[in-house]
Formats: C-alpha cells, sequence, structure tokens
C-alpha cells in the first residue's frame, strides 16, 4: 500500500498486563514499519492515572522483548520525538490546548461532576446515550476568562460542529461516516490539567509523526473527535486501520480480558507472560498472531519472521473478526519445536526444569531432548517427562502397572529376572538394547509390549515414557539394575 517508511507507534496505556490482543496490534505495528524500512515507535499513554498499574509496563515492555518486537524508539530507548511517556509531555499538551481555546475550536466547562450526574440521569429518563448538553459551550470569552481566573475549576470540551458529517477512510473498513450530531462535546482536558486520550493522542501522533495508526476496533467510535481535531490544528491526519477484535475460541463474543481455568485444571492464558512461561516459543506465538486477523493467502500458514514482514500488508488485513484458536497455537508451537536443533531445545527446556526443581546438567540433557522432542506442545510440559532421568531413588507407584497386558500380577517376577539378567549383559547402547531385549522377550514367548512394560514402570515409574531403548540408554546399567531390584523388593515386601 505504502512503499514510503511508515512511522507506527503503538501507545498501549499501562493498566494491566500485556494481552495478546494488544501484543497483535503492536506485531503489525511492527510489520508495517519493518516491511516498510520505517520505524516502530513504543508510547506510553498514562493520561489516566486513575486506571495506572505500577506492574504493567514492565510486563509490557518483557513481553515486547519475548516476541522480538524491538521498537526503534520509544521508552528505555529514546528518540528525537520524545519524551514517549505521555505524562512527561503535559507541557506540549497546554501549548495546543491555548491555542485552540484562542481560536474557539474548544471551550472552558464549568459543570460540576454533580451537574454532569444529572443531565445524564435526564438524558438516559429521554432514552438518549450519556452525553453533555452543551451548557457551557456558548459563555461569552470574557465571562470563561473571569470564572478562570477566579479560580473556578474547569474541564476543555471539544466544539464539535452541529451539523453536517465526517468521514474516515480505514485503511481496513473502507469509508466510515458519522453525522456530527450524535457526536460528543468530549473532554480534552481534565480539570486537573492532564490531558485525555483523545487529545493528548492527536498531539503526539502528528508530533511523533506517525504516519499510521493502528488500533482496536474500539475506537472506531471515537474518530470524529479525532478527525475534528486535526482539522482545527491544521494538520493532515495519518492513515488509520482500526484492526477487528479477537474473538473467544467459540467464536461466540469478545476474547476473555482475564485469564481463566478450567474445571479441569487447564489454564486458557491471556497474557504474553504466561504464554512465555507455559513454554510457547516466540516464534510460534509470532507467526499465530500474525495470522490472528490477517493471511498471506488461503493456504500458507508457516513462515519465518523474515517471510511475514515480507509479505506483510493492510489490505490482507480482514475487517471481519478472528476467534483464538489454542489448538491451532498448540499445533503450531510442536511443529516449531520439533524443527528446533537439539542443542537449541536443550537451552530453552533447562530453564523450566530448574524452575520445576530438576537440576538437569546440560549434558545429559542433549541425550534426553531427542527422546521427548517429537511429543513436546509446551516446553513447560517436560519436566513430568524427563523427572525420573534426575531422580536417585523413584517415588513409590502402584505395583499393579507392572503387570502388562493380559497377564497377571503372578508373571511379573519373572520378567524383572529375566530383564535384570539380560541387561546384566547386553551392551548399552540403542540398537544393543533393542537386540538384547526383543530376544529376551521372544525368548518368555512374550510380545515385546508385554515384555517392556514392567521394564518401563520399574526404571521410569510409570507406564507413559519416553521411547524405552534411548531411555534405558541414558538412564545406564547400573541405574537400570538397581531400579529393577527395587521393583522386584517392592513385590516381595508386597507379597
Ligand atoms: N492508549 C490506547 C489503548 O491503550 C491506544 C489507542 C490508540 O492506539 O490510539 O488502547
Amino acid at each position: 500500500m505504502t512503499d514510503k517508511p511508515a512511522r507506527v507507534r503503538y501507545a498501549p496505556s499501562p493498566t494491566g498486563y500485556f494481552h495478546v490482543g494488544g501484543a497483535r496490534t503492536a506485531l503489525y505495528d511492527y510489520l508495517l514499519a519493518r516491511k516498510t524500512g520505517g520505524s516502530f515507535i513504543l508510547r506510553i499513554e498514562d493520561t489516566d492515572q486513575k486506571r495506572f498499574n505500577p506492574d504493567s509496563v514492565a510486563d509490557l515492555l518483557d513481553g515486547l522483548r519475548f516476541l522480538g518486537l524491538d521498537w526503534d524508539e520509544g521508552v528505555e530507548v529514546g528518540g528525537e520525538y520524545g519524551p514517549y511517556v505521555q505524562t512527561e509531555r503535559l507541557e506540549i499538551y497546554q501549548k495546543y490546548a491555548k491555542q485552540l481555546l484562542d481560536a474557539g475550536h474548544v471551550y472552558r466547562c464549568f459543570c460540576t461532576p454533580e451537574r454532569l450526574a444529572k443531565v445524564n440521569e435526564e438524558r438516559q429518563k429521554a432514552g438518549l446515550n450519556p452525553g453533555y448538553d452543551r451548557h457551557c459551550r456558548n459563555l461569552s470569552p470574557e465571562e470563561s476568562e473571569a470564572r478562570a481566573a477566579a479560580g473556578e475549576p474547569f474541564t476543555i470540551r471539544i466544539k464539535i460542529p452541529l451539523t453536517g458529517s465526517i468521514t474516515l477512510h480505514d485503511a481496513i473498513r473502507g469509508d466510515i461516516t458519522i453525522e456530527n450530531e450524535i457526536v460528543n462535546d468530549a473532554v480534552l482536558v481534565k480539570s486537573n490539567g492532564i490531558p485525555t486520550y483523545h487529545f493528548a493522542v492527536v498531539v503526539d501522533d502528528h508530533l511523533m509523526e506517525i504516519t499510521h495508526v493502528l488500533r482496536g476496533e474500539e475506537w472506531v467510535s471515537s474518530f470524529p473527535i479525532h478527525l475534528h481535531l486535526y482539522d482545527f490544528l491544521g494538520w493532515e491526519p495519518p492513515v488509520f486501520a482500526h484492526l477487528p477484535v479477537i474473538l473467544n475460541p467459540a467464536g461466540k463474543g469478545k476474547m476473555s480480558k482475564r485469564e481463566t481455568r478450567a474445571p479441569d485444571g487447564t489454564v486458557y492464558p491471556v497474557f504474553v507472560h504466561t504464554f512465555k512461561e507455559l513454554g510457547y516459543l516466540p516464534e510460534a506465538l509470532f507467526n499465530y498472531l500474525a495470522l490472528v486477523g490477517w493471511s498471506y493467502d488461503d493456504k500458507t500458514e508457516i513462515m519465518t519472521r523474515e517471510e511475514i514482514i515480507e509479505r506483510f500488508s493492510l489490505e490482507r488485513v480482514n475487517s471481519s473478526p478472528a476467534a483464538w484458536d489454542y489448538d491451532k497455537l498448540n499445533h503450531f508451537n510442536g511443529m516449531y519445536i520439533r524443527n528446533l536443533s537439539v542443542p537449541d531445545l536443550t537451552d530453552r527446556l533447562l530453564p523450566f526444569l530448574e524452575k520445576a526443581g530438576i537440576h538437569a546438567d546440560r549434558e545429559t540433557m542433549l541425550k534426553i531432548t531427542p527422546l521427548i522432542q517429537e511429543r513436546l506442545t509446551i516446553l513447560s510440559e517436560a519436566a513430568a517427562k524427563v523427572d525420573f532421568f534426575f531422580m536417585d531413588e523413584l517415588p513409590d507407584f502402584d505395583p499393579a502397572l507392572l503387570v502388562p497386558k493380559k497377564l497377571t500380577m503372578a508373571d511379573v517376577p519373572a520378567i524383572l529376572q529375566k530383564a535384570h539378567t539380560v541387561l546384566a549383559e547386553a551392551e548399552f547402547t540403542h540398537d544393543g538394547l533393542e537386540k538384547a531385549l526383543k530376544a529376551a522377550a521372544a525368548e518368555m514367548g512374550l510380545k515385546a509390549g508385554q515384555f517392556y512394560q514392567p521394564i518401563r514402570v520399574a526404571t521410569c515409574g510409570r507406564k507413559v515414557a519416553p521411547p524405552l531403548y534411548g531411555t534405558l540408554e541414558v538412564l545406564g546399567r547400573e541405574t537400570v539394575l538397581r531400579r529393577i531390584e527395587q521393583a522386584q523388593l517392592r513385590l516381595e515386601i508386597g507379597d
């Protein structure tokens, strides 16, 4: 759409944790900036001090960095257009508020909160939307000046034209026209002198030379205020693109703002930090997020960061909402995990093991990783799959697990004894173990699966474990024999 380098900002309000909905907006900002060789800017919109959450900025920066959405200008990075935090820019807004007041495009409103509440109540009774009745709009400049000079508190409101309409050329939705008469004279500066979002966003986007504003669909209804402000200030508006909302997995209603936990304990994450903690790979989340609302064609899904940057365009952002799909993301993550090299995956797994209290050494993990790589969906699952490799003694398990299909507890001692004899001699390599164990099963007239189950349970403490030959090889002869002996002992004690 544009070949010119775009200046695109992500402008979150620090009110909560970094949600994947916000991450999707930030990602599209980043993609447009990178695609056009432009700049990705991070600005913090913290004018609503009541909703300020002190943890949220650190969470946001960490989440952006996790996803690799490195910004060229903004908080912590600096840049020529700073400061990039709105509460550090208050003097700038004051200057433009004065300019608008002098030109008569805005007015002081001295109405008290009590009066405004009453107006709303009456409007509600009359079946109207909440809004302001423009009581102070026609105060004479002299009276307005005098009351302000006398110290009476006031807000500053925009003077929306009373007739006519205004049209937005949205890059995703096409033209949207709104009649001025239904637009409220919104507050631009609060009585404490701090601007509202509507005012600060326009001033900042202009001064920071933003070319494209990508933001959530919930802001569509605000465009008339913003476009009138651009007009009053004599500024050229940027391109606006309102992104579709993300629906919940059922496709009914917006994706939850909070994380939910199913009755079986499964967590449905919505914050970037939770995806990170669960062990979603940033490249998988990046790829998946790009497709929540955008597509390259009807079939290509797995793409590298570079391919996505190269192929991204606002034209292919869908105007209808997409539903979040945990299964698809899991599928992507599993695929990305399988495509990692063993050392890379090992290095990513080690911190997850450590966090789960498993002190795994890298050398051993390099041998275990290939045994679990095929079956991992998220990195945090690894701990429960490999813990038995790093235990001196296995915890107690139900001896009934030792009994293979179609056999009884009475058959188990002979199997364990045979396994012990064979494993005391076998060559401890994948092929050596395969050969020795298959032959032993045949000698006992058992299927391999029947013969292996007691061995697996005795050595791993569970019925479902990584592939047996590789597992025994990593455990080593000494541990394997000792665990078989312990299982034998348990059976005797149990008798
Ligand atoms: N501060 C607004 C928010 O957090 C940003 C809206 C915009 O991008 O203009 O939703």
